[in-house]
């Protein structure tokens, strides 16, 4: 298959899985019963979901935009917090539900003491990479409206996936191009690793030509309908939160 080969895929994760050799993390990977996906119906959003598990709290006990900057879990009167803005709160249990990048860069300096060794060891055993995935709006949708999941793309050349080949073409990186749910004019285009990072850093104008460019050389042909995405929303953006 050459590069300019694109699989119409039935799965989001299908996408080139027959074509290309995957590390072993991914061949041992088991798909769960039933389906991958949970889409929110047309009139809700992730949102309405929160406002359902808030509900039963009580009104002020979350505390929103609150930087935690050391927990002291081994107080004799129980487990102080303490926020950037000097604010500390005290309780007798700690959940830290943070990702496990933000952990890899702070769990030293978040814990007093620190965490026992076998921890830390554990957190940075675990391995953590970026992906992002961008919302592309067209005025109306060029790619076919029946039996359509995507498009994955494939490609022949070889590169390190490191940060000079995104600096090169970040559109070297992109995954694939996926229908959304009940947003027909929309395609979720996905992205992983120094690509994300440098599609971070530009202005949407450029996103949006470079990525029409890039569909243009491998589409177009097969579809000459194809139109410039008129907005995008990226989604996934790194921050020292969210890693
Ligand atoms: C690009 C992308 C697209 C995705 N799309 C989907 C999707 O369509 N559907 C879906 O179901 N899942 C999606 N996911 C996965 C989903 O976002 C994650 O599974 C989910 O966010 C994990 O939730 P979490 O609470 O474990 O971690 P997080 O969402 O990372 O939440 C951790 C929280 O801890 C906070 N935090 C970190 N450090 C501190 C600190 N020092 N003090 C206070 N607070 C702190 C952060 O601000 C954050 O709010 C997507 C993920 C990515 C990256």
């Amino acid at each position: 298959m050459n590069c300019e080969d694109t699989l119409n895929v039935n799965n989001v994760y299908d996408s080139a899985v027959p074509q290309v050799s995957f590390h072993a993390s991914i061949r041992q990977y088991k798909v769960c019963p039933g389906s991958e996906l949970v889409p929110f119906k047309s009139d809700q959003s992730y949102t309405r979901l929160l406002d359902y598990f808030t509900e039963s709290i009580p009104k002020g006990a979350i505390k929103l935009n609150s930087e935690v900057v050391k927990i002291f879990w081994k107080g004799e009167n129980g487990i102080t917090i303490q926020t950037s803005n000097g604010e500390q709160m005290y309780t007798k249990f700690v959940v830290v539900t943070v990702s496990l990048g933000v952990l890899k860069e702070s769990a030293r300096k978040l814990f007093e003491p620190e965490l026992p060794h076998e921890k830390i060891r554990h957190i940075n055993l675990g391995a953590m990479g970026a992906v992002m995935k961008i919302h592309i709006e067209y005025s109306e949708p060029w790619w076919p409206t029946e039996n359509f999941e995507g498009f994955g793309f494939v490609y022949g050349d070889v590169i390190n996936y490191d940060e000079a080949d995104a600096e090169k073409d970040w559109t070297r990186f992109i995954l694939g191009m996926y229908k959304v749910l009940h947003r027909k004019n929309v395609l979720c285009m996905w992205l992983s690793g120094p690509a994300a990072r440098k599609v971070e850093g530009l202005e949407d104008d450029r996103i949006m030509a470079d990525l029409a460019n890039f569909l243009r050389k491998r589409l177009s042909k097969r579809y000459p309908r194809m139109t410039d995405p008129i907005d995008l929303k990226v989604l996934g953006i790194s921050t020292r939160h969210f890693i």
